[in-house]
């Protein structure tokens, strides 16, 4: 009988589920497509939720040593309307999220997976599988096969091995992605806290402090996101241009162009893809599905990397001190995450077309009254809430970590 369990993607949810479930004792196997994994990509936002699954890892000093906290998000229209003006002090006086390039993370989280000496293998891709009673076999590219206790799908919002899972499920792609990078901080660049600049739903301009991308680096990075339709990703190069590009931002944000002068080749900006991803429930037997593949959604919230995080924590939880067999953790885990996942789902579904799309509605509502909303007490709490990981529910339920 196959004892250990295969982890399908070595991203944020791959390598943390494989971390903790190694912790605990669990053989896993890791499989990655790509075959040598560079730490690239640009910043991203971890909230305290996050943190805390860092901080279980033992990995959050080693994180806050090269991130940057942020306390305050500000968010405005050229004419100086406030669209959001939110500070995670109002959620506790202690709480803050962390800036950090997803190169420094993932640098972090491979370090701990290769420390705790998981069987990793790079430039693998599996292209499929198919589960008996007691066993889920592997199809991987090469044509090899591999049999192993338990599967866990973590490759991402456009797996095609979610499809495999006998479970209702939908993934849509947005509209609209972006293009985003981390640029060097100019001397004199003003100490920014996440800073967003709005036109309608159609044009944003995203800056945010990630602090440094490994301890020998010296720059302070800024994280700059542009928002462009799908239809646009390819060609913008060509057809817009570098130099076009970087006079749109600045019209829209002129405080942006110092920061600009970093930016030199088209290539230094990565383009962003995203999906909407449903499933009904996250597990078929002994197959589970976890980060983007099992609840992909627009960064709007800032939540993918921190609900990967919290996905692989909580199945460690589940896990821990029960010999039950893998089809039953894995159904107490779509019990344990239903209610969180649910909530960010339907939150991200709502909230995208007013920051991304074509709509004029939508944003002149938000532009009129999400900065007067956060000015009430409640709604700057429930807001703060949301962003920080912590809701279940709409009017009341709290993630417990
Ligand atoms: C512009 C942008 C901004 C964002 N900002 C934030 C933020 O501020 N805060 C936040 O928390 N999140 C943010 N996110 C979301 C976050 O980046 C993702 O949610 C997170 O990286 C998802 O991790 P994952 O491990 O589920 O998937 P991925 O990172 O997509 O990893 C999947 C892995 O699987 C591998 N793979 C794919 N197919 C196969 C296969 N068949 N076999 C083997 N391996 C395979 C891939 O090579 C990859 O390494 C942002 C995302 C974008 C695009």
């Amino acid at each position: 009988m196959p004892e250990s369990v295969a982890i399908v993607g070595a991203g944020v949810a791959g390598a943390a589920a494989a971390i903790r479930l190694a912790e605990q004792g669990v053989e896993v196997d890791l499989y990655e497509a790509v075959p040598e994994p560079r730490p690239i990509g640009a910043g991203l936002l971890l909230q305290p939720t996050g943190q805390r699954v860092q901080a279980a890892m033992g990995l959050l000093n080693e994180a806050l040593a090269l991130g940057t906290r942020v306390d305050r998000l500000f968010g405005d229209t050229p004419t100086g309307r406030t669209v959001l003006d939110m500070s995670y002090r109002r959620l506790r006086a202690d709480a803050y999220g962390l800036g950090i390039q997803r190169g420094a993370l993932m640098g972090l989280l491979w370090s701990r997976v290769q420390a705790l000496g998981i069987r990793w293998q790079r430039g693998v891709a599996v292209d499929g599988f198919t589960q008996d009673a007691a066993s889920v076999t592997l199809q991987l590219s090469g044509g090899t096969s591999a049999r192993h206790a338990a599967l866990i799908v973590a490759n991402g919002s456009f797996s095609r091995l979610r499809e495999g899972l006998r479970v209702a499920q939908h993934a849509r792609p947005f509209p609209w992605g972006a293009v985003w990078t981390v640029l060097p901080a100019p001397e004199g660049f003003p100490q920014i806290e996440l800073r967003q600049r709005f036109r309608a739903a159609s044009q944003m301009l995203g800056l945010m402090p990630v602090g440094k991308s490994s301890h020998d680096d010296r720059a302070r990075g800024i994280n700059l996101f542009w928002s462009l339709p799908v239809v646009e990703l390819d060609s913008w190069a060509s057809r817009i241009g570098l130099a076009a590009l970087k006079q749109q931002m600045t019209e829209l944000f002129p405080d942006v162009a110092p920061l600009l002068a970093g930016l030199r080749d088209p290539a230094q900006l990565r383009e962003a893809r995203y999906a909407d991803v449903w499933m009904r429930r996250w597990h078929d037997g002994r197959v589970l599905a976890i980060g983007d593949c099992a609840h992909g959604m627009s960064p709007q919230l800032g939540q993918g990397a921190n609900m990967a995080l919290i996905d692989a924590h909580e199945l460690a939880a589940e896990l821990r001190g029960r010999d039950r067999g893998w089809p039953a953790v894995f159904e107490g885990y779509t019990r344990r995450r239903r209610a969180h996942i649910r909530f960010y789902g339907q939150a991200s579904r709502g909230l995208t077309p007013m920051f991304q799309s074509h709509a004029v509605v939508a944003p002149w509502l938000r532009d009129r009254f999400f900065g007067w909303g956060g000015r009430l007490p409640y709604i700057h709490q429930q807001s703060i809430a949301t962003l920080a990981g912590y809701k279940t529910g709409w009017l009341w339920g709290r993630l417990k970590l």
